[in-house]
């Protein structure tokens, strides 16, 4: 079920704008489920959870996440119970993500929009008593930065001198900058818009050594907005699948790997330079495209 961390060679010239090698860590593989950066962002929430003896685990977040699937699937194996805090109202029809993480255990609680903005008052309402172990939307903490980290040991990114992901809620962007060696830049593409607090949320993850370290936020490759997608974004997700053999999701991973191959075209990168796309999986939220959209 688990496997080795895969890293794929993308040779010279097969990138549209970038022409020389990058190579991608595909924790899309790391397991068929718990797909890429979740798995490792959950394992020390859970550890905390069995370790405060809770016997149930508690999220939000939205109809097609996949921080829910992967904590739907990471508590049952972890033999605890999984709570759903779902944004919006339910609708006639079940997600395919929604449907498959009530099929692994999860219970699902359906808040409108406006109510979904006051997490805290949700957490008190569904659990006064404080039974479950409530893990932050995303996985935002330091636990996850926590889990991130050991991705230094498992895998060779000692390596690599330029490493792009894609940015959330930041937690992995933050793990990476906490692993990362002097001679490394860690660059986070942003798929929100006007994320005006996503900065000090990274920051915030961080010590004053670290924030000093080489790592940049970019927030211009948001296609309009999270989860939003365009033409032009769409065919750079097929050209990747088709003629480069890398599937991406049109949430995060495509827009992350249009920003590497945009913004390593234009540096003036030493030779010895190594770039390294650190694939956080979540090719199951392409259920939502229509079907062929995305050649996958
Ligand atoms: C959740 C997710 C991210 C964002 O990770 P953060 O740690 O929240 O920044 C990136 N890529 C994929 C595919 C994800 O599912």
């Amino acid at each position: 079920m688990f496997s080795l961390l895969p890293i794929q060679k993308i040779h010279d010239g097969l990138l549209p704008h970038y022409k020389g090698q990058v190579d991608v860590l595909r924790l899309d593989k790391v397991h068929t489920i718990v797909s890429g950066n979740k798995w490792f962002k959950l394992k020390y929430f859970l550890e905390a959870a069995k370790s405060g003896q809770f016997k149930s685990i508690a999220t939000f977040g939205g109809a097609y996440s996949n921080h829910i699937i992967a904590c739907a699937y990471a508590a049952k194996l972890s033999g605890l119970a999984c709570l759903g805090i779902i944004r919006g109202e339910q609708p006639a029809a079940l997600s395919p993500t929604l449907r498959e993480a009530r099929a692994h255990g999860m219970e699902l609680i359906f808040v409108s929009r406006s109510d979904y903005k006051d997490k805290a008052g949700i957490q008190q309402a569904v659990d006064p008593n404080g039974t479950h172990y409530w893990i932050p939307e995303g996985g935002y903490g330091l636990l996850g930065t926590k889990g991130i980290r050991e991705l230094y040991t498992a895998t060779p990114i000692w390596t690599y001198t330029h490493i792009f992901m894609a940015v959330g809620t930041g937690t992995t962007l933050a793990g990476f900058i906490k692993g990362a060696l002097p001679y490394q830049q860690i660059t986070g593409v942003s798929v929100l818009k006007n994320a005006y607090s996503l900065k000090e949320e990274i920051t915030a993850l961080l010590t004053p050594q670290e924030i000093e370290k080489d790592w940049q936020l970019l927030e211009n490759y948001h296609f309009g907005g999270y989860a939003k997608k365009t033409p032009a974004l769409l065919d750079f997700m097929n050209i990747c699948a088709k003629s480069v053999n890398l599937p991406l999701d049109f949430v995060y991973t495509a827009k992350a790997f249009f920003a590497l191959d945009m913004e390593l075209s234009q540096a003036a990168l030493p030779p010895d330079a190594k770039p390294l796309f650190i694939h956080t999986g979540g090719l199951q939220g392409n259920q939502s495209l229509s079907d062929g959209i995305a050649g996958l």
